[in-house]
């Protein structure tokens, strides 16, 4: 699978501002689990709590009782830029002309190593390997009120980012002009929220009141609510939010992706027919699209596989060999489904199609007499640039095999994947990044 981000959260103007994010964290578990971290300010005063692991394993009650405060920001983190350490996690903070600042950061710096090296030749010193910290060294060096320093600095940085920022009785949250990560607003009484997703809304009770624009500089203090634009640029928001990433109940980029996918899998139905006696996902990313398959075609849907929920999602651990391991103990056949059926298998995206050929194994193991696998996207034959781990060109399985050679390489007796023009349709809505599958890059 595409290895996902980061999920950032922050709260403005709520009492135990600290479990607020905590829960937030926790609701978006799924974009980051290598580690998490809040910093929370009382006045300008900062508290920290920051460790590897799960949100549940890194936050207790006693140490969310240390982080006081009416303001919070939070992160959870899949490493993508630097390696897993310590002073790697974020959020970040600064000591910065007598007042403190924090940052949490979901996305990538373009040219990264470039920006620090010129910043080091300037006199910078940098105490981690983590892009944030270039974002919070860049501010430091322009002048005048931080939502224009934000500005300048996104001018500049053209990159694909979110990130929430805090600084004394102020949180800002800023979205890059492209939009490629999503990040939204939410209100509870007078607290503010934002976050990746808006699942993390439904968590706390708090209402999902709109999407952060791409470009936008969105200030909340006791003034109000106020917005700033950086330079206006074409919108390329990641589709894979809609497709992956992100969870069914979240809204993103304005719609839910719940109805997204279904669509997808409605699309993907009226593209390819095909006989057979059931439907089934591969649980359970792509439950939701072998649903609107089975809605569209009127052929059953079954649950083949049962999957432990007692392991992460299998791309976001970062080395192959525990990647390998989790993926044959993730998923257990139901041979009483299975056996002697003509099965559809229904699959959001093939990455490096190891999965997937394990998966087929398993299926033919028991019995099946025949299997199709439908993906809901088109072939992924391009890396990202943009923040998402991707594998090189060469391990991308559609780089390196046409339709046909890749269905052998799988082990199935059909393949499809779900048209660029399906896909789109399943979105109604333009200004997204396509770049995996189209190489049509925009920085
Ligand atoms: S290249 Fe693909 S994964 Fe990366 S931002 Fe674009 S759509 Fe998303």
């Amino acid at each position: 699978m595409l290895k996902e981000e980061c999920g950032i959260f922050g709260v403005w103007g709520c009492e135990k501002a600290a479990e607020m994010v905590f829960l937030g964290l926790f609701a978006l578990q799924h974009r980051g689990q290598e580690s998490a971290g809040i910093i929370s300010a009382r006045g300008r005063k900062f508290f920290s709590v920051k460790g590897a692991g799960l949100a549940s394993e890194v936050f207790t009650s006693s140490n969310l009782k240390s982080l006081k405060g009416d303001m919070a920001i939070g992160h959870v983190r899949y490493s993508t830029s630097a390696r897993t350490s310590r002073e790697n996690i974020q959020p970040l903070s600064a000591d910065f002309q007598n007042i403190s600042i924090a940052v949490a950061h979901n996305g990538n710096i373009p040219r990264a190593k470039k920006r620090k090296e010129k910043l080091e030749k300037e006199g910078t010193v940098f105490s981690t390997g983590s892009d944030t910290e270039i974002i919070i060294k860049m501010l430091a060096r322009e002048k005048g009120e931080w939502i224009h320093r934000l500005k300048r600095v996104g001018d500049e940085l053209k990159g694909a980012f979110s990130l929430v920022m805090m600084l004394p009785g102020k949180l800002i949250a800023a979205r890059d002009p492209f939009g490629f990560r999503p990040l939204c607003l939410g209100r509870k009484g007078d607290a503010f929220f934002v976050s990746s997703e808006s699942c993390a809304f439904n968590l706390i009770g708090a209402e999902y009141i709109r999407d952060i624009k791409p470009g936008e500089i969105l200030t909340i203090d006791r003034t109000g609510i106020k917005s700033l634009y950086m330079e206006k640029q074409v919108e390329r928001q990641c589709i894979f939010e809609l497709i992956y990433f992100s969870r069914p109940d979240s809204i993103v980029f304005s719609q839910s992706v719940y109805s997204a996918r279904l669509e997808m899998g409605r699309e993907l139905a009226r593209e390819k027919k095909a006989e057979a006696d059931l439907v089934m996902p591969v649980p359970d990313s792509a439950n939701i699209q072998a649903l609107g398959y089975s809605k569209e075609s009127g052929v059953p849907l079954e649950f083949g596989f049962i999957r432990s929920h007692y392991v992460g999602r299998t791309f976001i651990e970062p080395q192959q060999r525990i990647r390998d391991f989790r993926t044959r103990i993730k998923h257990s056949p139901i041979k009483d489904v299975l056996k002697g059926k003509r099965v559809i298998l229904i699959d959001d995206s093939i990455v490096r199609g190891t999965t997937s050929r394990k998966l087929v194994k398993l299926i033919r193991e028991v019995g099946a007499k025949e299997i199709s696998l439908f993906i809901a996207s088109p072939p992924i034959k391009f890396p990202c640039f943009y923040g998402i781990d991707t594998p090189v060109r060469k391990h991308l399985l559609a780089n390196r095999m046409n339709t046909d050679e890749i269905r052998k390489f799988l082990g199935v007796d059909d393949l499809y994947y779900l048209s660029l023009e399906g896909l789109l349709n399943s979105c109604r809505k333009t200004g997204y990044c396509l770049a995996c599958f189209t190489g049509d890059y925009v920085l």
